[in-house]
């Protein structure tokens, strides 16, 4: 007769939770996402990034005992993963190429013998035959995959080796198999789950808007001067800047050392060697701005990076979200500006045109189009970022005022009379007799007294000076716009000049309408609008010793080797810096403070709180803002 199965309760998990990470709240869905895994049901759980996801398989691995094997395609996640779960005192292990033959033997030895709850396999080493022979058995009854959309081809991220997955059911029939992804397309999720063969799965979306990030979509003016300006609102802290070209990358990145500011280069272009050192420094807080290509990627775990700079346009509104998914994983606010101009999509489509026509793959033009076309929209549209962004992805946006995009807080506003604005624009093409391109169009328009224009004589022209006074910049800029609503056009290679076609006469005609935007000028010095949510999560915390404890989290991290993340998140610090608890026992009600993390760092972090706050006399054990 076969034994009862046992039953577990959520209560149960939440006591581990609390003892082993310090939670005593669950995110949504988590309640759902674990009970599918303690009734050993398959799953699917799509949640943003930073929605928690690795808690819904972790903490019921830990409360049902045995072994839950976690399929995850990089190995510097899998060490962060391994490192955080020990941190909090759970015994869990990877086996992957980097150990020595001693140390897999070692791991192998643990695993056999059950003592390892979360254990960490890249596809690959999952069905190599001698090794999933150790895992039948031990008799695994649960298998979480990481990353799931890497099995999709449908998905940014595909990697061949996840489809050897499909095996899984075939060498462990009895086993319930879940899967986790934040990629959210419909095509993506019901790839995932004809073929990771999911039966009657338990299928949780969550909710695709991450309010604690901040969308700005900006102009493009001059990059490293705009570039400069975010990291002045974000001294100290982490931060990545993506760049469309390795040259763009090097070139960036030399001038921001220049100014002084640590910046390490990241792009394919450099060898495995260099790149681990910049990920390894990044990830450790030696060093706090990396300017990559999007090759900067999935291995980024470090959960307090507190903006992502784009300066030009991604491909596609979903590599968007997954590059900027790198904000702010810990919940806390972070900044996400994108530096736009209407040339990056003419720019991107002859690239791209051209590298098909080399490749012979001119019949997937349409599609990157199409993706071009969406993510062109978005910088220009005049809707709520969070809400175009979450429209995108299939979802409802409910809320009027997100109080946290560019357009919600006036960042940018229309032009004062733009149809008059761009008829001026639009006839200057005209009487250039569309030859020109576009510098001489706005040097003439400026009513600039050059040798170029005075030599043609366009010093004459009835256009001469119509937009005298504003910045070269902003005409730029509208030129940009009115071609990207596709009223003016840019043609030619070489020289590209600026021509008219039928819809440009019916603007001049005043028979179509354009909108143009342009920044609200501040005072010098003035920084945009603060978020709700960052006055929030700044208030009464002590800056000073939120940077001492981030300074001893460091030295931690350096002497342990490991992500400083894994020591104590970001928030954990800002809530000591606010409440500063004078005692073990206080500190231990701080949420993110496991039984674990505080017999090994408390007394550290204690001493230094406890020494601050003497010296300045500041209170102690401040009840923390509901
Ligand atoms: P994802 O894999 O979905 O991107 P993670 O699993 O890395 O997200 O979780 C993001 C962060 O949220 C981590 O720091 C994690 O410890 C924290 N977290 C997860 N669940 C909770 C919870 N219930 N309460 C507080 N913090 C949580």
């Amino acid at each position: 007769m076969s034994s009862p199965k046992p039953t577990w309760s959520l209560a149960d998990l939440q006591k581990i939770i609390a003892h082993h990470w310090g939670y005593r709240t669950l995110r949504p869905l988590q309640d759902q996402a674990m009970q599918a895994v303690l009734d050993g049901r398959d799953s699917l759980v799509v949640l943003p990034t930073g929605g928690g996801k690795s808690l819904c398989y972790q903490a019921p691995a830990v409360l049902r005992g045995g072994t839950t094997v976690v399929i995850s395609p990089l190995i510097a996640l899998m060490k962060d993963q391994v490192d955080s779960l020990r941190a909090c005192g759970i015994a869990a292990a990877s086996i992957d190429s980097s150990l020595s033959a001693t140390e897999r033997f070692a791991y192998e030895m643990d695993v056999r013998q059950g003592e390892v709850r979360l254990l960490f396999l890249s596809p690959e080493r999952l069905v190599q035959t001698a090794f999933y022979r150790v895992l039948q058995q031990i008799e695994v009854h649960t298998f979480a995959i990481d990353e799931a959309h890497c099995i999709s081809h449908w998905g940014h991220d595909f990697r061949p080796e996840y489809r050897q997955l499909r095996r899984l059911r075939e060498f462990f029939p009895q086993a319930a198999v879940h899967a986790y992804t934040a990629t959210a397309t419909e095509a993506v999720r019901r790839d995932i789950i004809a073929q990771l063969a999911l039966q009657n799965p338990v299928v949780l979306v969550g909710n695709f808007d991450r309010p604690n990030l901040l969308y700005r979509v900006l102009p493009r003016h001059d990059v490293l001067k705009q570039t400069l300006e975010v990291l002045e609102r974000h001294q100290g802290e982490a931060g990545i800047i993506y760049c469309l070209r390795r040259r763009d990358v090097d070139e960036l990145a030399a001038a921001l050392r220049k100014k002084h500011i640590k910046a390490l280069p990241y792009h394919a272009g450099m060898s495995s060697e260099e790149r681990q050192a910049v990920q390894d420094a990044f990830a450790s807080e030696q060093v706090d701005v990396i300017v990559a290509t999007v090759a900067f990627g999935m291995g980024i775990d470090r959960s307090n990076v507190r903006f992502v700079l784009h300066t030009a346009m991604p491909k596609s509104l979903e590599h968007y979200q997954q590059e900027t998914g790198r904000a702010g994983r810990d919940g806390l606010e972070a900044e996400c500006v994108l530096l736009y101009s209407g040339a990056d999509i003419i720019t991107f489509k002859s690239m791209l045109t051209k590298s098909a026509q080399e490749a012979g793959t001119e019949a997937h033009l349409p599609n990157v189009f199409q993706h071009l076309d969406d993510m062109d929209r978005y910088c220009r549209g005049a809707v709520c970022r969070h809400r175009a962004l979450v429209r995108y992805f299939g979802q409802d946006y409910a809320p009027d005022n997100c109080n946290a995009c560019d357009l919600c807080l006036g960042d940018t506003e229309a032009v004062p009379d733009a149809l008059i604005v761009a008829q001026k624009i639009l006839s200057c093409v005209a009487r250039v007799k569309q030859s020109f391109g576009i510098g001489h169009v706005i040097a003439v328009l400026r009513g600039e007294n050059t040798e170029n224009v005075r030599k043609r004589g366009h010093d004459k022209l009835t256009t001469f000076g119509l937009l005298k006074g504003h910045s070269r910049a902003d005409v730029r800029d509208w030129v940009y716009q009115l071609i990207a609503q596709e009223v003016l056009q840019q043609v030619g290679d070489d020289y590209p000049v600026l021509r008219l076609n039928d819809a440009s006469w019916e603007v001049m005609r005043g028979q179509r309408q354009v909108r143009l935007v342009q920044l609200v000028r501040r005072k010098k010095g003035q920084r945009p609008e603060k978020t709700k949510m960052e006055t929030i999560s700044w208030e009464g915390v002590d800056r000073e010793l939120f940077e001492a404890l981030r300074r001893l989290r460091r030295d931690l991290a350096r002497e342990r080797q490991v992500s400083a993340f894994i020591i104590f998140e970001d928030r954990v610090l800002r809530e000591l810096a606010r409440v500063r608890p004078s005692t073990l026992e206080r500190m231990r009600l701080v949420p993110g403070v496991g039984d674990k993390r505080l017999r090994d760092f408390g007394a550290r972090f204690l001493e230094l709180i406890v020494d601050h706050c003497r010296a300045r006399g500041l209170p102690f054990d401040v009840p923390p803002v509901c």
